[in-house]
């Protein structure tokens, strides 16, 4: 009943290095499976992975099922044709082009960074990890993106010894790199000057190349540009802005140190 002829319900055609996937159900879901090895490669959230476009709402929170008022609305809906029109184009950025993204009144921005900003489950982090998706769907590797938190590179950055050089590599490496939840940079570089220096290293050098970045933060990118010290201030100048919501916010708790 559920025999496939083609594949023999191995879901695969060929053999050896010459395989594609037959277009039956064992097919489809054999790629499935495969595309989600990759996303874990990359770092990506497995419970991220598992939503699509589809699972951002507009009209509600996507977890709360809460209706939204129309300013909420219309930005994310705005978010959302920003997302599509990027990916749309995501092959141009992954050979670190400039792509170029409608932004209202006539005006183009034109570049490969974004920055969504805006509360927590305003939908940053999914929005952010569609687009890692659709890069690995696209190119069918996993170097072509790459996600961490920033908590955890901070904390994966400040050991003397350890898997940081990897770290290091990997983010200045993939194809578009994904740093989520961007917070407080001002960390008091006196004892943490190597940390500095590494994350200098990530962020010059895909800028240098023109390699693509997407940011999300509960913060407001003022907030990163008031600060002379921040580390990301080149790249979020160069990057469109994309506001999910009001209850980011927008400054800094004044108050120094690491974290
Ligand atoms: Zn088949």
């Amino acid at each position: 009943m559920d025999w496939c002829e083609n594949c023999f319900n191995t879901g695969r055609i060929g053999r050896d290095s010459i395989i594609t996937y037959c277009s039956c159900k064992y097919g489809k879901k054999l790629q499935q499976a495969n595309f989600q090895l990759l996303y874990i490669k990359s770092g990506l959230p497995v419970n991220l992975t598992k939503l699509s476009l589809e699972d951002f709402l507009i009209q509600r929170n996507h977890r709360s099922g809460d209706a939204l008022t129309p300013p909420q609305t219309g930005l994310k809906k705005q978010a959302k044709r920003v997302v599509l029109e990027y990916e749309n184009q995501i092959l141009d950025a992954l050979k670190r082009k400039d792509i170029f993204i409608n932004v209202g009144d006539n005006k183009q921005y034109s570049g490969n960074n974004l920055f969504f900003y805006g509360g927590e489950e305003s939908g940053k982090s999914m929005l952010a990890v569609d687009i890692l998706k659709t890069a690995i769907k696209k190119t069918k590797t996993s170097l072509s993106a790459y996600y961490i938190i920033w908590d955890d590179l901070l904390a994966e950055l400040i050991p003397f010894s350890g898997i940081w050089e990897d770290l290091v590599d990997k983010c200045k490496n993939h194809g578009i790199l994904c740093v989520d939840s961007i917070g407080k940079s001002d960390i008091s570089y006196d004892n943490f000057s190597h940390v500095k220096a590494r994350l200098n290293t990530i962020f010059k050098n895909r800028l240098l190349q023109n390699k693509p970045t997407i940011f999300t933060s509960n913060y407001s990118p003022q907030a990163f540009l008031k600060d002379p010290n921040s580390i990301f201030n080149s790249s979020i100048k160069k990057s469109l802005k994309i506001k999910l919501d009001n209850s980011c916010f927008q400054d800094f708790n004044t108050g120094g140190g690491y974290r």
